[in-house]
């Protein structure tokens, strides 16, 4: 469980630092898109968005597209707060987007949640968008110069504007889509539709992840059975394909623009892949369900593998081992294979605690912790706990809970953290605050075990971490065994795979930290200004096609 705001972008202003909502469990967003003439396509996106859930509980939509035009839904609030059965009738058509999105305090707002809705003149279309983009600022101010209107300051709104202005100029929405993403930086995957086709999109690394599926399509062999046209799905996550039906087929490709509609499915390279790719890691750790495959493995078996791991660099003699229900329930159970210590609960969480509109008194709010969790005191009195948790972010929820154990009877408290420390605030679709607030930034390994009262922490080396994720993206020439590459861990060793303007980051690192690629120029490789007067034609961009 991350014990602080770790709020999702991409969702919601860029430049919203430091926010903090209570010290509460926050994740990021959630796409899903469906191309499937003659099914409820609404239904289907209700369902992908209930398995995607646990990405943001913020507020939820869903657009769906009829062949003549776009419809959308949104509000705040879980999916079965803005659904109603009514809504799900109402909303008919062929392909649709939906998405589930965890904002920023500041933009808790209608015009926030997604998918956006732009319209200029008569090209419509609606954006979900996971992720965050580091450089839209600029791009916002070019677009109202050029008389393009805004609803909120979202950036994903920016992005929606970008494609709509492009596709109205260039009467294409592939090359619109495709202008949008040579101008757009950071992490970013996308789902969209117009009134006929539904695209999906993923930035040049890959940092957001996005799938592909398959739904029916296949003939049973049964005499007298009619085969059922195929149908297609994207979402962020393979549990949101196990939850319709669907077959997984693939990843959307680094920088691919992949176009779905009656004509079929064609791919293209919207922007070049990145020479390495750069998933989010954090998805095993602590973002992704465990039901998840992610590289071909699952993410259950990733966080198992994380608590092997953690067993062998950082053992300690201890009576019994636990895990922070949810995600760091399987690290214990490797933690404890390896280490023979016996694997328990020890925690029971309050699964009905999430994002509700009815905000806990201040009183019931200093409970913290207890608000989710309470201990088995049968289980872990007069024992010495091995406790395994996904992170330490800011460290005030751990106290909490090492203090919470003891009351409860348990002889130690160690601590076991199946990740690196998190020393550098994120670019990419999380927001993990500014690095004043990551104590891991301020504080020594000791200095952390002291603040948080246990009797003794270690985490998980990012060598030790990478050894647990399937490798993707390895170099040509380099096989099985060779290290696995392909993840971004910036938030463990400042590394930023894509650069970020030293206007956007700046502020948020502490003196003395020296990230790499903080860049001063904005990251913009040419403006809109400049856009507007090349030939946008089709052929122009696609010579011999
Ligand atoms: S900085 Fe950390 S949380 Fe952000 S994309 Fe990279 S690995 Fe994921």
């Amino acid at each position: 469980m991350l014990d602080m705001t770790v709020e999702a972008t991409g969702c919601a202003s860029s430049r919203q630092v430091g926010s903090t909502d209570g010290d509460t469990l926050h994740e990021e967003c959630g796409v899903f898109g469906v191309w499937a003439p003659g099914r409820d396509v609404a239904r289907i996106t209700y369902f992908g968005l209930k398995a995607l859930q646990h990405r943001g509980q913020e507020s939820a939509g869903i657009a769906v597209g009829d062949g003549g035009t776009v419809m959308v839904r949104k509000d705040l609030g879980l999916i079965d707060q803005v659904f109603s059965e009514a809504d799900l009738s109402t909303l008919t058509g062929q392909l649709a987007v939906g998405h589930v999105r965890y904002g920023t305090a500041g933009a808790k707002s209608w015009e926030a949640a997604q998918p956006h809705l732009s319209t200029i003149n008569d090209v419509i279309i609606a954006l979900a968008h996971n992720g965050t983009l580091v450089n839209t600022d600029e791009l916002r101010r070019q677009l109202i110069e050029l008389g393009v209107p805004f609803l909120s300051n979202s950036d994903s709104e920016v992005a929606a504007k970008l494609i709509g202005y492009f596709t109205q100029r260039t009467h294409h929405l592939r090359e619109g889509i495709r202008k949008t993403m040579e101008l757009v930086r950071g992490g970013y995957a996308m789902t969209l539709i117009n009134e006929e086709a539904l695209y999906a999109f993923r930035d040049p690394y890959g940092i957001r992840p996005l799938v592909l599926g398959r739904l029916g399509g296949e003939a049973s062999g049964e005499a007298g059975a009619s085969e059922e046209p195929p149908a297609w799905i994207v979402a962020s996550e393979t549990c949101a394909l196990d939850i319709v039906g669907a077959t997984y087929v693939r990843d959307i490709r680094p920088g691919e623009i992949l176009r779905i509609s009656a004509e079929g499915l064609v791919s293209e390279q919207g922007v070049p892949a990145a020479k390495e790719s750069a998933e989010c890691i954090f998805e095993q750790v602590y973002f992704a369900r465990p039901d998840s495959f992610m590289g071909g493995k699952s993410v259950y078996a990733c966080r198992y593998d994380m608590g092997c791991q953690l067993a062998r660099e950082v053992p300690v003699e201890a009576d019994m081992v636990i895990g922070v229900p949810d995600s760091g329930l399987p690290p214990a159970e490797g933690y404890a294979a390896v280490s023979g210590i016996p694997f328990g609960e020890g925690l029971i969480k309050n699964r009905y605690v999430a994002r509700t509109f009815i905000q806990p008194t201040q009183e019931l709010r200093a409970m913290g912790v207890r608000m989710k969790l309470n201990p088995l005191r049968d289980n872990i009195a007069g024992k010495r706990l091995v406790v395994i948790d996904d992170s330490i972010v800011r460290g005030t929820t751990m106290v909490q809970l090492v203090r919470m154990l003891r009351q409860a009877g348990a002889a130690e408290v160690h601590v076991r953290i199946n990740s690196p420390e998190v020393v550098w605030p994120c670019f990419y679709g999380i927001d993990t605050d500014v690095q004043t607030q990551l104590i891991s930034a301020n504080k020594t390994v000791e200095e952390i075990r002291a603040f948080i009262g246990a009797d003794s922490l270690a985490f998980l080396s990012v060598e030790g971490l990478l050894a647990c994720v399937p490798a993707i993206g390895v170099r040509a020439g380099e096989g099985a065994g060779a290290p696995a590459r392909g993840y971004c861990t910036a938030c463990f060793t400042g590394v930023y795979p894509v650069a970020i303007p030293e206007s956007f980051g700046r502020d948020k690192f502490m003196d003395g930290y020296d990230p790499c690629n903080l860049t001063e120029s904005p990251v913009l490789p040419r403006d809109i200004v400049q856009e507007k007067d090349r030939d946008h034609s089709w052929e122009a961009s696609h010579p011999g096609a």
